[in-house]
């Protein structure tokens, strides 16, 4: 039998219906993994106890017959940004150190309704702000993929960098993510797995550390596109305390996996051919557009007109919502306290040492773009740039029922290759960040290995609240390029 921690959630949940194992079984075998590979620092808090008492509460419901979740018995690996009772909770910064929040996120509390088990809390950039869990001041997050004959380690991508490799090294049978610009998406694609952003409003944001907060959405990191939609489909749902999580019903995502592409009409934008675009992602993209074709889908070639000024209006937008939502952590009301002089002194020094260099850049950024005098020439103006990146996609989904494009510019890389570089670090999100601005649904999915054998994958984006035919077009994809590639060891 295969060993248990390798087995989808999918897989697993057949097994545990089989009584072939129990829930404790496979969260030991879970345990053991995580605990022969921390050197690769995927976990910032492991919470073994809590996981085996969740576990065995799990098989007792099943030996009993009471009422079965969606996700009965599944060990899952949560990002560092979901508030969990009593469970410390740092968002990669240490400015959070000892917080216990004494409440639960409404998207983990989901999760553990539907019977899931947690493992402990993963890594990720500090406050979600970066693209190679560099920024975690908990450090970085090895990638468990290597080039080929090269030892150098690797990123896992980021924010949700922690989630990517727990997931990706078999340590969990999936993990949630949050993604503001493309923090699931792109560590997805960096460690050969797949990962989702919903629809803006799909799941509550109750709970969730805030970021940029018109732009965060979590989601679910899986290792199939079933996976991915039966996770969803306990992650999501209207949450009053969110006053923009969306009152729309909730399909059962797992039944629309199958539904395949016949008839189904694919966009390719013209402007995500970037100059210079590597010609492997470029050959990878096309193959997929030949992949969809041969499964009887139209395709398109459409136009994003807007496309170039996503990157500039995000990092805009973003530091500019994150100045503000960061102006709490102020020594006060959570985690970490230097005491100063005066009211004034301790918030200076707390701040200045609680925050790491990317936050700090971001609230400058963003205190920038909103003050007096600036705040037109670049907030505003970012503002009715959104607009029209919506509005170019608005008008693409009046042709076509979904977009298919390249998850990112490149495949993994080394940490202290792009680091000292946020420029060259912004680029990642080249691909991904559209998907935020416009709040749309978009997934990357496993499509390939480059010449030095690491993990590439391609995007498909979707109308809001149209994940169905995200996720049928990405299985269509899935069952296509059949990637079945494992980083060596694990
Ligand atoms: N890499 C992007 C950033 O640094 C996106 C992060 C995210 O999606 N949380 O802002």
């Amino acid at each position: 039998m295969t060993e248990l921690n390798h087995l989808t959630i999918a897989g697993a949940l057949e097994g545990l219906a089989k009584k072939e194992f129990t829930s404790f079984e496979l969260t030991m075998a879970c345990l053991a993994q995580m605990e022969q590979h921390r050197d690769l620092n995927a976990f910032i808090t492991e919470t073994k106890e809590r996981a085996l008492a969740m576990a065995m509460a799990s098989d007792v419901r099943r030996a009993s017959g009471q009422p079965l979740g969606s996700m009965e018995g599944i060990p899952l690996a949560i990002k560092d940004l979901f508030c969990t009772e009593g469970v410390l909770t740092t968002a990669g910064s240490h400015i959070l150190d000892g917080f216990h929040p004494t409440y639960e996120s409404t998207v983990s509390a989901n999760l553990w309704k539907q019977g899931a088990v947690m493992l402990g809390k993963v890594n990720m950039d500090e406050f979600a702000m970066g693209s190679s869990n560099g920024t975690s001041y908990h450090g970085p997050v090895a990638n468990p993929w290597r080039r080929k004959g090269d030892n150098t380690r690797l990123v896992p991508g980021g924010s949700s960098g922690g989630s990517a490799t727990a997931v990706s090294a078999r340590m969990a049978l999936a993990a949630t993510g949050t993604d503001t610009g493309g923090s699931i998406r792109q560590p997805a694609a960096f460690t050969g797995i797949v990962g989702l952003k919903p629809t803006y409003g799909r799941c509550s944001r109750w709970g969730i550390v805030a970021f940029a907060s018109s732009l965060d959405q979590a989601g679910p990191m899986c290792r199939s596109v079933e996976d991915t939609a039966i996770m969803l489909g306990a992650m999501a749902g209207h949450d009053p305390k969110d006053s923009t999580s969306v009152d729309v019903p909730l399909p059962d995502f797992r039944k629309a996996v199958e539904g395949g592409v016949k008839g189904l009409r694919v966009g390719v934008p013209k402007e995500y051919r970037l100059d210079g675009l590597s010609p492997e992602i470029a050959k990878l993209w096309d193959q997929g557009v030949a992949w969809l074709k041969a499964e009887g889908a139209e395709i398109k070639e459409i136009t994003l007109p807007h496309t170039k000024y996503a990157l500039p209006v995000y990092y805009i937008i973003a530091p500019a919502e994150a100045s503000s939502n960061l102006a709490r952590y102020d020594g006060v009301r959570f985690g970490l306290r230097v005491p100063g002089e005066s009211l004034d002194d301790m918030y200076e020094l707390t701040r200045a040492a609680g925050f790491g260099k990317e936050v700090r850049r971001r609230v400058m950024i963003g205190t920038y773009v909103l003050s007096a005098g600036y705040y037109d020439a670049y907030y505003l103006r970012a503002q009715r740039i959104r607009a029209l990146i919506l509005k170019d996609f608005t008008d693409a989904f009046k042709d076509v029922d979904v977009v298919l494009t390249p998850s990112t510019p490149s495949a993994a890389f080394g940490l202290e290759e792009k680091f000292d570089d946020p420029v060259a670090m912004y680029l990642n999100d080249v691909f991904t960040v559209t998907v935020n601005l416009a709040g749309l649904p978009g997934i990357s999915v496993p499509a390939g290995l480059d010449n030095r054998g690491l993990p590439l994958g391609l995007q498909l984006i979707g109308r809001a609240f149209d994940e169905d035919t995200v996720l049928r077009a990405g299985r269509a994809i899935e069952r296509a390029a059949n990637f079945t590639a494992k980083p060596e060891g694990f």
